[in-house]
C-alpha cells in the first residue's frame, strides 16, 4: 500500500524511517517543495531498506501520490525571530492552502494525518481545505496528544513498576501548554489508580502528580532545549497510526479532530480518545471527566478555538 509524506524535514523523514524499520506499507512517496532535500532523504532512506523491510521509497510530486491510502502532512515553516504566533499560523495556513488541495487533487481517497504544529489549529485548517474536496471529517486527523498520552502512561508505569501497556491514561485537549492530564480516568490493570495504590500499600501523593504533570507537559521544551527539535517520538507515533489505518486495527488514540463534544465550544479540533480504523476516525469515546478536568478541557479547547477563529477571519 502506498503512503505519501508531504514535508520531508525531520518529522516527515523520521516517519518514513519508522515505516521502513517496522515494515509498514509497501511504497513511500516523499514530496517537498525542496525537491533536492526530498530526493536526498529518499536515497538515504533507501539504504536502510536492505537491512530492514522491502519497501520502495522515492521522491515525487503530487501526481505520484495518486492511490495513496494515507498521506502524512509534515510541511510547514518555523517561527522567525520576533514573529508572533498568529503570523506564523498565517504563514503555515498559506502552506496548507497549497499542500492540502495538491494532495487531494491527485489522491482524493487519502486519509490525511496532520503533524505540522500547532497541530490542533493546523488540523482545523486542513479540514477546512479538505471539505472543498468533499472529504468527510473522519478522514482528517492530527497527531494531537498521542505522544503526551504515551509519555503519561510510560511515566505512570515506571512509577508503579507496571508495564505501561497495562496502564490506561489520557492527555486531552490542546497539544501544548493547556493540555489536560485526565487523572480521574487513570486505571492500572483495570483498577482505578488510587485503589491500585491502596492495594499495594502505597499512597499516591499530590507531589507525585505534579512531578508527572510537569514531565509530560514540558517534555518537548526540554528536548528542543537540548537538541533543537523533536522527531523520533512523533515519527514513531505517526508510523503506528499509519499501521492502524492500513490494517484497520481499531485502536484508541488521543488524536486531534473536529468535535462539538466540549460543552459551549462548537467545531474545535482537540484531542479526545478516538477509535481509529481503516476509514480514519470511527468515533469519539466520550471520557467521563471530573468537574475540574471538564473545566480545564473547556479552557484548553477555548484557546485552540480562538486561534482557529483568528485564522478563519484573517
Ligand atoms: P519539522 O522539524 O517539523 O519536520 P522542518 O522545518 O524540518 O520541520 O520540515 C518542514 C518541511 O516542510 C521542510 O522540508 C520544508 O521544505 C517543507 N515545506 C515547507 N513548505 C512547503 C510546501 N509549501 N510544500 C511542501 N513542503 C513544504
Amino acid at each position: 500500500m502506498k503512503v505519501g509524506i508531504v514535508g520531508t524535514g525531520m518529522v516527515g523523514s523520521t516517519t518514513a524511517y519508522a515505516l521502513i524499520l517496522e515494515g509498514i506499507g509497501r511504497e513511500i512517496v516523499l514530496v517537498d517543495k525542496d525537491e533536492r532535500r526530498a530526493g536526498a532523504e529518499a536515497d538515504d532512506l533507501f539504504h536502510a531498506v536492505p537491512f530492514s523491510h522491502p519497501l520502495v521509497v522515492h521522491q515525487g510530486g503530487y501526481a505520484d501520490l495518486q492511490g495513496s491510502k494515507v498521506v502524512v502532512v509534515a510541511a510547514g515553516v518555523s517561527q522567525k525571530p520576533g514573529e508572533s504566533r498568529m503570523d506564523l499560523l498565517k504563514r503555515n495556513q498559506r502552506v496548507f492552502s497549497q499542500v492540502i488541495p495538491g494532495i487531494l487533487e491527485k489522491a482524493p481517497e487519502a486519509i490525511l494525518l496532520i503533524a505540522t504544529n500547532p497541530v490542533d489549529v493546523m488540523t482545523h485548517v486542513a479540514t477546512k481545505y479538505a471539505s472543498g474536496f468533499g472529504v468527510t471529517v473522519r478522514r482528517v486527523l492530527g497527531s494531537g496528544t498521542m505522544l503526551d498520552t504515551a509519555r503519561f502512561r510510560a511515566l505512570l508505569g515506571r512509577q508503579m513498576g507496571v508495564d505501561p501497556q497495562h496502564v490506561h491514561a489520557y492527555v486531552l485537549g490542546e497539544h501544548g501548554d493547556s493540555e489536560v492530564l485526565a487523572w480521574s480516568l487513570v486505571t492500572v490493570g483495570g483498577i482505578k489508580l488510587t485503589e491500585f495504590c491502596t492495594g499495594r500499600g502505597a499512597v499516591y501523593k499530590a507531589d507525585d502528580k505534579e512531578h508527572i504533570d510537569h514531565r509530560v507537559r514540558n517534555a518537548a521544551y526540554e528536548i528542543i532545549d537540548g537538541k533543537g527539535a523533536t522527531y523520533y517520538g512523533i515519527g514513531s507515533a505517526l508510523a503506528k497510526l499509519i499501521d492502524v489505518i492500513l490494517n484497520d486495527r481499531r485502536s484508541i488514540f488521543t488524536v486531534s479532530a473536529p468535535t462539538d463534544d466540549v460543552p459551549g465550544i462548537k467545531n474545535v479540533c482537540v484531542s479526545m480518545p478516538r477509535l481509529i480504523g481503516g476509514d480514519g476516525v470511527m468515533g469519539l469515546i466520550p471520557p467521563s471527566l471530573d468537574d475540574s478536568e471538564r473545566s480545564l478541557l473547556r479552557k484548553s479547547a477555548a484557546i485552540v478555538k480562538e486561534a482557529s477563529d483568528g485564522l478563519d477571519d484573517a
